[in-house]
């Protein structure tokens, strides 16, 4: 195993809440499965004492408080995804600003604590949305784990630092930017953070890309959703790009997980990088 603490992070999303064609208007139609595939999540954690830090949606913290606590309770940070999983390119300022505060309140009033860290639907701080970081200045928070340094056709900064690193806003004020972990191959970032690369890739990639960040000195950064530890959530109809990478090898993720935190250590991101939460 692997000394060196790394990350862990949940976004705490429902499985229908993933699709921008999905708006939140709709919502209230489908099954609900968070709380179970939740569980799921905080067993293996347990069993592991693995500690995460977990963006929740406000949407999600309003309905589901006692999951937020719940979560809480068992030594997790709770951060914030925003409300509407809107990808923030999409938002204004204004609009982003609401959904910080609806986000923090409901959350606040669940924990008594302001979450200080925040990822953005889809990692959709880009270029074109840089005005994101000074929205969460004003709503107080102190990191952000939204930029990856990808190349991907829905998201990416691709000559952004790989590791955690001070971002200036357009204001002149600073935050903590932590980014997602890439690996490196050939001079090219390549993506081993989690998520559906995580059921794409064989894992013994994901632990390369982990042991390369590790071993030159850094902690990983890792996130996932609790639907992808459901095989046996719904098929509905979506863009063909976005099923392909949503519905596969779900079933893979959770004997995965085991092998991930036999592996390496994990702890929240407040932890890890000495945020005071
Ligand atoms: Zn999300």
């Amino acid at each position: 195993m692997s000394d060196t603490l790394n990350a862990f992070s949940i976004d705490l999303e429902d499985w229908f809440q993933v699709f921008e064609e999905n708006d939140v208007s709709a919502w209230d139609s489908f099954e609900s499965r968070i709380e179970n595939n939740s569980l799921k999540l905080i067993d293996i954690m347990d069993k592991h004492k693995v500690k995460a830090t977990i963006f929740a949606l406000g949407y999600i913290a309003e309905k589901y408080p006692g999951l937020i606590k719940l979560f809480y309770e068992r030594g997790h940070e709770i951060g914030s995804h925003g409300y509407s999983h809107t990808q923030i390119f999409r938002l204004t300022p204004e609009k982003f600003d609401t959904e910080l505060k609806r986000t923090n309140d409901a959350i606040g009033s669940i924990i008594g604590k302001q979450p200080i860290g925040f990822r953005a639907p889809i990692f959709s701080i880009v270029d074109k949305s840089f005005w994101a970081f000074d929205v969460l200045l004003d709503n107080g928070f102190k990191y952000d784990s939204s930029v990856y340094p990808v190349l991907n056709y829905r998201y990416g900064m691709v000559r952004s630092a790989r590791f955690k690193h001070i971002i200036t806003a357009e204001s002149g004020r600073q935050i903590v930017e932590i980014p997602v972990t890439t690996g490196r191959l050939f001079g090219v970032n390549l993506p081993v953070a989690g998520g559906a690369y995580f059921r794409f890739w064989p894992y013994r990639v994901i632990k390369w890309g982990f042991n390369q960040v590790n071993k030159s000195g850094y902690p990983g950064v890792f996130y996932m959703h609790p639907w992808e530890v459901d095989p046996d959530q719904p098929d509905i109809e979506m863009p063909r790009r976005i099923h392909l990478t949503h519905y596969h090898r779900l079933e893979s993720t959770l004997g995965n997980l085991e092998r991930l935190f036999t592996d390496f250590k994990f702890s929240s991101m407040a932890d890890v990088f000495g945020m005071e939460y």
